[in-house]
């Protein structure tokens, strides 16, 4: 642990965080204690189309048959939504963005956009869930909360395109030494402190450590 860690007092300057992993693996929910925990904004792609898709808007119809398929929705599409919501005054010292990038394509505009800005990430975190407990895990969810993109067949091809597309851009952060590897298995509590642990370990200190209990 780090001086910064163990006091709580030197915060970090900036929190440009990624989360990743596979669909029910409580990125969603993880995310949010992340970016709260450092005063950052948690920007998510699929929490946003699916706004626009229940508000009715031109984007929604756009995208709402790709979504309820579990299809990817284009790139110039998705990073240009992006690119908006990180220009919003909100997001100059930070964001969490969870279910973007999702593919090469997706991390080359990022790089762009960040490049522009003389901007970095500071960590990618990668939540692993085995595929059984995942697929468990949105189910769970379909129940609760019945979205529509929750049917067997669209759970099976969002998997296998994270497997296929995704999963693969962890190797290029890996390479860059920014991934921050969590096992996802355990209660969110446990879940969240291991999260927390991690950053810390790599002078990632919340600003609002209280937040992070
Ligand atoms: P999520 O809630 O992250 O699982 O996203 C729900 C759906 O929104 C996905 O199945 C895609 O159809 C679409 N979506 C979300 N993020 C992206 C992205 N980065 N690129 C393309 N499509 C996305």
């Amino acid at each position: 642990m780090t001086p910064a860690a163990s006091n709580g007092t030197a915060a970090t300057s900036s929190a440009r965080f990624l989360i990743v992993g596979p669909q029910g693996s409580g990125k969603g929910t993880q995310g949010v204690l992340v970016a709260e925990a450092f005063g950052v904004p948690q920007v998510a792609t699929g929490d946003i189309f699916r706004a626009n898709v229940a508000g009715g808007t031109e984007l929604g119809k756009r995208v709402q048959a790709i979504i309820e398929a579990g299809d990817l929705v284009p790139d110039a599409l998705t990073s240009e939504l992006v690119r908006d919501r990180l220009a919003q005054a909100d997001a100059s010292e930070g964001f969490l963005l969870d279910g973007y990038p999702r593919n090469r394509g997706q991390v080359d505009d990022l790089d762009t956009f960040l490049t522009e800005r003389g901007e970095q990430l500071d960590a990618v975190i990668e939540l692993e869930v085995p595929r059984e407990e995942s697929i468990t895990r949105i189910h769970q969810r379909a129940v609760e909360q019945g979205r529509t993109d929750d049917t067997e067949e669209v759970i099976a091809n969002r998997l296998a395109i994270y497997e296929r597309e995704t999963a693969p851009i962890l190797d290029v952060y890996r390479a860059r030494g920014l991934v921050v590897r969590i096992d996802g298995v355990g209660t969110l509590a446990e879940v969240t402190a291991r999260i927390f642990e991690a950053l810390a370990a790599r002078g990632l200190a919340p600003r609002h450590p209280g937040a992070a209990a």
